[in-house]
């Protein structure tokens, strides 16, 4: 093992977490997946990895206290009677096994919940609609619920107990908890002893933490996750003022301190609007009020940044949501001084978007995540190869590098042939927008892994035609025998996705430009209309480019707002403010019906009444094509390739099928998992069933 540097040493001191000892000052801190009460085998071996990777605090997501909040659709943890133990044992057990401590998040949704499942009437400090749009008020507490909700609360820490957990939560953050109700003015309007002055707002907060440590607080931790700001200015708590109170208020009465600002898409920002360590501030008040250990969060992937924040005082231990997904074992390679093997999370929110869709998490950068028992995905290891046969992947974009790297840790010779000069296809130009910069880690850590590989060989500069490919594999040198194409896709641009089904007519008589001409350095003229009907981030991204260029921009949706698809990576609001700051100009639930050479024409989607507006340049960010000639020039040949020693040929990515970066990369993840193994069975990976 590689000795690492005495500089990052300071990292793995142990901390003492009350009753609990960390064994250095790594901290998964909690955070959802999708898993959750249906998934226990899928979130054991989730949590399990990490653990396994060097974490020494791995908590589970929310986890509800009791039937009385549900979270609806979200499938989150519970804890709502002894049946519900054994499911979360399975976590804890799972992360002891590694020599991690286990934590537990306990939940208390008051109006953040409808409870659409339990049908329970939501409750709160004060009468209240529920944070959502759902027809559902929350109805005002009485002490008797008051009591209720206490008894509740201790009964799910004695139950976390039993089910093997070191660490357990109070939880008053990212404006999802009753606890954190009560603390808000905003929220609290009551006139008893649980409202009016801060003291009184903190009264609860303060009973539930004192009788969570008389009931479990001999042998478990007990933590506070708190938001210390709303970014909302005098109307919130905020860190100079209610915020700072409430920490000096309770400063040494929980053994651990959790930063959090709110809400959480504040909380987990993505990289197109906040840097690594933009909650810094928040997490060095409290830890100048408290000598408690604390723990803060700032997509930290940067070890010299961690030793730093440790050296300055900011924080006792380095918590982490994203960076652990992304790369599960980021201490073990830190320990091992295997820095440039750092897998880091390139803040795109994919991974929040699995838990708002209910299914399990999803990564970007790390394939394998979600995937740990279903299909038995390992991060750090993969089956060795099955014969001393090379392989030719054609296509160096997210697919083609995952694919060649992945197929380089199993052993396989592998060719990658590129045809442009860099690496990364789509990632690439795709970083190069505004904002999206920290995707070109998705580049960096594949070629560094891949440059590690004598046996893999990258020919950047190589667009491979039909009979090249042939020729490529009749030299002995070379010597492959199966195809990867991974050619990616093309922007269409005539109009076809969700609104058109047909191209529509009449596109000849205007400049029309795609996303790849932009990307590509081509600049548009005259007032440009974007009409998106793909819905993702490139519409508005592509939007903020060409007025940042200097242009007139309309932008065109049929949804009812813009980039719609990213209120699941949390990043709508911000990316509709930033356009309207930027003085983008706004159309939305309207179709484009037909164009002529200075206007396009508009119509509503409701009534089809339609409106004119002036356009040189109609940008479409529609569907893309599969760059699939090559394929299929291949596979009509299948003689010629057999001739040729060719014994596969399969595409990958966006030229199978064309997707989100994180599906191109499962996907050519996929296929070298599944590459000359005899895979069978109807269901490609196991599911929890309810057993009935
Ligand atoms: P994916 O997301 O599936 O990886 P990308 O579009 O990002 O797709 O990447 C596809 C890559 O394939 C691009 O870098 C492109 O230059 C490359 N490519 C396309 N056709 C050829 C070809 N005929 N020979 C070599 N490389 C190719
Ligand atoms: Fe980071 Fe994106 Fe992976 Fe989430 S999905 S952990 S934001 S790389």
């Amino acid at each position: 093992m590689k000795k690492r540097d005495s500089h990052y040493d300071i990292l793995f001191e142990q901390v003492q977490i009350g009753p609990v000892k960390a064994r250095n000052r790594f901290y998964q801190v909690p955070h959802c997946n999708g898993m959750g009460y249906l998934r226990p085998n899928t979130l054991a071996a989730m949590r399990g990895v990490k653990a396994e990777g060097g974490w020494a605090v791995v908590c589970t997501e929310e986890v509800e206290i009791h039937a009385n909040s549900d979270n609806g659709s979200a499938i989150e943890g519970r804890l709502w009677d002894d049946g519900d133990i054994p499911a979360l044992a399975k976590m804890a057990e799972a992360v002891h096994e590694h020599g991690a401590l286990a934590g537990v998040e306990l939940v208390h949704g008051g109006f953040s919940n409808a409870n659409h499942y339990s049908r329970i009437a939501p409750i709160a400090p004060s009468l209240i609609s529920v944070n959502s749009y759902d027809p559902v008020q929350a109805r005002e507490m009485t002490k008797s619920d008051i009591r209720d909700f206490r008894k509740w609360h201790r009964q799910a820490a004695v139950r976390s107990k039993r089910a093997g957990f070191d660490l357990v939560y109070v939880y008053a953050g990212h404006n999802l908890t009753l606890l954190m109700h009560f603390l808000s003015r905003r929220f609290n309007q009551r006139s008893d002893e649980y409202g009016g002055s801060l003291e009184n707002r903190t009264r609860l907060f303060r009973e539930v933490l004192e009788e969570t440590i008389d009931a479990v607080g001999d042998s478990c931790a007990v933590a506070v996750r708190f938001a210390v700001d709303e970014l909302l200015g005098p109307k919130g708590i905020t860190c100079d003022s209610e915020g700072r109170e409430v920490v000096e208020m309770l400063a040494e009465l929980p053994d651990l301190w959790d930063v959090n600002i709110s809400e959480w898409e504040n909380d987990s920002a993505t990289s197109r609007f906040e840097k690594e360590g933009y909650q810094e501030p928040y997490i060095s008040l409290v830890k100048s009020l408290t000598s408690k250990p604390v723990v803060g969060v700032g997509r930290y992937t940067s070890a010299d940044t961690m030793v730093s924040l440790i050296q300055r005082g900011v924080m006792d231990m380095i918590g982490a949501a994203r960076p652990s997904i992304a790369d599960p074992f980021l201490p073990k390679k830190i320990e091992e001084g295997r820095l440039d093997e750092i897998r880091e999370c390139i803040g795109c929110n994919i991974c929040v978007a699995g838990d708002w869709l209910s299914v399990p998490i999803r990564c970007t950068q790390n394939p394998t995540m979600g995937e740990e028992w279903r299909r038995s995905w390992h991060p750090e290891s993969i089956g060795t190869k099955k014969s001393d046969d090379g392989v030719l992947i054609v296509g160096g974009g997210p697919a083609g590098l995952e694919c060649a790297l992945s197929l380089g840790n199993r052993g396989y010779r592998v060719i990658l042939a590129e045809a442009s000069e860099v690496l990364g296809g789509r990632v690439y130009k795709e970083s190069r927008l505004p904002g999206l910069s920290e995707w070109r880690r998705i580049i960096d850590y594949r070629e560094t892994m891949l440059k590690k590989m004598a046996w893999v060989k990258i020919y950047p500069a190589s667009k491979l035609k039909s009979l090249d490919v042939i020729e490529f594999s009749a030299k002995d040198k070379f010597g492959f025998s199966h195809i990867f194409m991974a050619t990616g896709a093309t922007w269409r641009r005539d109009g076809v996705a969700r609104q058109h089904r047909d191209p529509i007519p009449g596109l000849n008589k205007i400049n029309i430009m795609t996303p790849d001409d932009l990307m590509d350095g081509v600049s548009p003229s005259g007032s440009v209309v974007i009409f998106d009907d793909e819905h993702y981030y490139m519409g508005g991204v592509i939007a903020e480019k060409i007025r940042l260029d200097g242009f007139k921009v309309l932008l065109v949706t049929p949804a009812p707002d813009i980039s719609n698809w990213t209120h699941h990576t949390m990043e709508q609001r911000r990316i509709q403010a930033r356009l309207l700051e930027l003085g983008v100009e706004l159309v939305t639930q309207k179709n484009l019906v037909s164009v002529n050479s200075k206007e396009v024409e508009l119509a509503c989607v409701f009534t089809d009444r339609r409106i004119r507006h002036e356009c040189k340049t109609l940008v479409l960010v529609t569907e893309r094509l599969p760059n699939n000639e090559l394929y299929h020039a291949l596979n009509a040949r299948q003689e010629t390739l057999k001739d040729a020693g060719i014994k596969t040929l399969q595409c990958i990515g966006d030229c199978f099928a064309p997707g989100i970066i994180a599906a191109s990369i499962h996907s050519g993840h996929l296929a070298a998992r599944e590459f000359e193994e005899d895979i069978s069975g109807e269901v490609p990976f196991l599911r929890e069933r309810v057993v009935v």
